[in-house]
Order: structure tokens, then C-alpha cells, then sequence
């Protein structure tokens, strides 16, 4: 479970800081304190032409969804302490609506692109926003921002807050969902739209604050940024079904080995008339499945999927008879794990059931073996060798039968 967490690192870590360092911004120099108020114009810019590149078109919208809350607020609301004036009120009340609203519905899009004919429909919804908002401010209509804004309930605690209720539930509900898609999804954009919306929260609670409004919307930018660029990291050093970091990142750790090493190459045994029983969704479980269990492996043991059906698993610093348990663990777990078949995964009554029930397979559950082969460093190998050397190891065990190890000679 801790490890589900891991996207939400960075955008939590980020807001911390941000929180830490929030009450010595007053001790800025005044001269300086000009380059801050200028700084989500910055980062927004920064992460527009990063989303852009990478066809983000969530983070995208977001941005431009803070970029104009924080310019009507510092452009219409600077030197108020308060919703004083009847059009700081309609603002205030306006931008409280329509923030977590807007929010709400990036955390719950799918990913369509930027300027694609989806990405400039959303756009084109959100500029329909604003033209209602001046509207409302031209004609000074603040009765449909009283009604959306009501309070529902008389808590003492709800009542300190400067957010209406409406809006607090709009967040809530925006940050479990973006919570539930980041673990679900091990998105690090999805963990970049939670911490931005609680960002996006404290920016409208202290927009009244001098120079809070700043800091948390360069804050909230801050997290989208950094999340496209984990994410296009991700897109390039971790395989996209299991999770595991993908050959590549292998490539880039294999020459940064020590002098004591073992690498193991790993292979699902008889996987395509695994395929061919049960269809290759439930291949792409049972490949998740093994992949979650390589991710727990003892010992240190680092796992990277080589491609198809086929892992690599590293150990720095130990040699082959200090890998073999952790390893011999791994095979048997996976031996003895039953994966459950949904209705809706088993076969219908076609060619593959027939053959899934010549072979008398278990009706709900199935399970897979895997064949390991090891090699540890040696002074006249490199790496690569050390690899290869596993690999004819790994076919020594599916020629003596399969699951099982072999240790190379
Ligand atoms: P062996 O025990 O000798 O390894 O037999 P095998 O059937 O596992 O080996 P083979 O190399 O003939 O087949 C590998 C199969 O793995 C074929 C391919 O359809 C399947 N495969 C590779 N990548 C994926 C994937 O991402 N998802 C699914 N579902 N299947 C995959
Ligand atoms: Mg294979
Ligand atoms: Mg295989």
C-alpha cells in the first residue's frame, strides 16, 4: 500500500515546503517580493509548454484554469483585505464556484490531448465560464453566486473557513477522486492534480492574505510542472502494464553495477498456451500479478521487466548463494498463488474454453510457473555477458522442465 502511495511524494512533499516556508515570505525584501507575485506566471508558462509537448491536456487545462484565477484575483482584488466591494464579492464568490468545480471535472477526465477536437471543446466549456462570469460582473448579477454559495450547515469550524461549504465539498470530492486514480492508476499526473487542488484550496481560503494568493498558486504550478516531468520520466524508464521500470532503465544500471552482483532472468513458463486457454487480458493480469510479487521480493532483489514474458531481477552486492533463497522464495510464491477469474475473464463456451477444459484447467482459478536463471559477477564479464550468462542459464531450467532454477556454470 505504501508503495501505491509513492506518486503522491513529490506534490505533498512540494506543498509541505511551500506550507514551511509561508510565514517568512513577509520577510522578503519589498523589491523582491515583485519577482514572487511574478512567479506562477512563470511556472504556469513552464507548465503549459511542458503539457503541450507531451499532449497533457488535464494539466493543461488546469493551468490555464490557475493562470486565470490568479490573474483576475491579483489584477481585481490587489490591496483588498476582504470581499469589501460589491465586485471583489462577486469575484471571490464567483472564482470559489468555479475553481473546484473546474477541478473536480479534470479529476475525473480522461486524458484527451491538447488541442485535439476533445481537448479544445473542454477549452472552449471553460471560456464559456468566463463569459458568464463577465456577464454576471457587467450586469452585477450576485444572486446566482449567492444561491451557489449558501451555507448548508451552522459548524463553528465551517464557519472560520473563508471557502463556502459548497466549494469545500467540490474539493473534497475532487481530491478523493484524484487520491483513488493516483493509487489505482499510478499516475504521478494524478498525484500532481491532488496536490494542486489542495494547493488550489489554501489559494482561495488565504486569498486575502498579502502575498499567499502568490506563493500558492506558484505552488500548485510548481506540483503540475513537476509531475509532467516525472511523468514523461515514467513514460521512458517504466513499462507501462506492470509497473516495473522497463529495459531501458536496466540498460542505464547494468554498467553502474559494483564488483558483486547477481542477475537473474526470469520467464513465465508455457505463456502462450496460457494465452491461448484463457485470452490475453488474463495474461496481462497474471504478467501484473507476477510483477507485484517481484516487486516484494526479499533480499533487495531489484526487478525490471526485460520485455514480454520476461523479467530481470538484480541483486547488488550479493553473490549467487546469497540470491538463491530470495529467489527460490519468488517461485514458490508464485507457484501457489490462485489467481481468481472474474465471470467476465473466463473463456466463453468457444474454441478456448473447449481447449481450457480438455486440458482441465481449475474452473475459477488459475496459476503459473516461472523458470529462473542466475549469474553472478565475474572479474572477465561484463555486464552484459553476466546477462547473457543467466539467460542460457534460464533455458537450462525449461529444458530440465521448468519451474526451478539454474545457476550458470
Ligand atoms: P516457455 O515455457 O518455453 O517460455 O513457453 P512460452 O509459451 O512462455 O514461450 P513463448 O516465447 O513461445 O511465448 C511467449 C508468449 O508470451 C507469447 C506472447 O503472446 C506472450 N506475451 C508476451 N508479452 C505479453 C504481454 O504483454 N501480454 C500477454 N498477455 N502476453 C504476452
Ligand atoms: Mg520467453
Ligand atoms: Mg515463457
Amino acid at each position: 500500500m505504501i508503495r501505491k502511495l509513492s506518486p503522491l511524494i513529490l506534490p505533498i512533499t512540494t506543498f509541505l515546503v511551500a506550507w514551511v516556508l509561508l510565514p517568512r515570505i513577509p520577510l522578503i525584501p519589498p523589491e523582491k517580493q515583485v519577482l514572487l507575485t511574478s512567479a506562477p506566471y512563470l511556472l504556469i508558462a513552464v507548465g503549459m509548454a511542458l503539457s503541450f509537448h507531451f499532449r497533457r491536456g488535464r494539466v493543461f487545462m488546469v493551468l490555464t484554469l490557475i493562470a486565470f484565477c490568479y490573474g483576475l484575483c491579483a489584477s481585481r482584488l490587489a490591496g483588498l483585505t476582504g470581499p469589501d466591494t460589491p465586485d471583489a464579492w462577486l469575484i471571490f464568490r464567483a472564482i470559489t464556484v468555479l475553481l473546484p468545480f473546474n477541478l473536480l471535472l479534470c479529476s475525473l477526465m480522461q486524458e484527451k490531448g491538447v488541442f485535439t477536437k476533445a481537448g479544445k471543446m473542454r477549452l472552449l466549456f471553460f471560456g464559456f465560464q468566463v463569459f458568464a462570469l463577465w456577464l454576471s460582473l457587467r450586469n452585477s448579477q450576485q444572486g446566482l453566486w449567492m444561491t451557489l454559495t449558501q451555507k448548508l450547515v451552522d459548524w463553528p469550524f465551517l464557519n472560520q473557513l473563508q471557502v463556502p461549504q459548497e466549494a469545500l465539498i467540490m474539493f473534497l470530492v475532487a481530491i478523493s477522486i484524484a487520491l483513488c486514480r493516483t493509487i489505482t492508476r499510478q499516475s504521478p499526473i494524478d498525484g500532481g492534480m491532488f496536490g494542486c487542488t489542495i494547493a488550489a484550496f489554501a489559494f482561495l481560503n488565504w486569498l486575502w492574505v498579502p502575498l499567499m494568493p502568490a506563493t500558492l498558486a506558484a505552488t500548485a504550478a510548481l506540483i503540475l510542472v513537476i509531475a509532467v516531468i516525472q511523468d514523461s520520466h515514467n513514460m521512458a524508464f517504466r513499462d507501462d502494464l506492470t509497473k516495473l521500470p522497463s529495459r531501458r532503465a536496466l540498460n542505464e544500471l547494468l554498467p553502474c553495477l559494483g564488483s558483486t552482483y547477481t542477475i537473474a532472468m526470469v520467464d513465465v513458463d508455457h505463456f502462450k498456451g496460457f494465452n491461448d486457454d484463457y485470452g490475453h487480458d488474463v495474461g496481462d493480469q497474471v504478467l501484473k500479478m507476477i510483477a507485484s510479487k517481484m516487486m516484494a521480493i526479499s533480499g533487495r532483489g531489484r526487478p525490471f521487466r526485460y520485455g514480454g514474458e520476461e523479467f530481470t531481477i538484480i541483486f547488488p552486492g550479493k553473490g549467487m548463494q546469497d540470491a538463491f533463497p530470495h529467489l527460490e522464495q519468488l517461485r514458490t510464491t508464485i507457484e501457489e498463488y490462485q489467481m481468481y477469474l472474474r465471470d467476465s475473464d473466463r473463456p466463453k463456451d468457444d474454441g478456448r474454453g473447449k481447449s481450457r477444459r480438455a486440458n482441465k484447467r481449475p474452473d475459477r482459478f488459475v496459476s503459473v510457473t516461472i523458470s529462473i536463471g542466475m549469474a553472478e559477477a565475474s572479474p572477465r564479464q561484463s555486464s552484459d555477458e553476466v546477462l547473457k550468462s543467466a539467460d542460457v542459464a534460464l533455458y537450462k531450467a525449461k529444458n530440465r522442465g521448468r519451474n526451478q532454477i539454474c545457476r550458470a556454470n
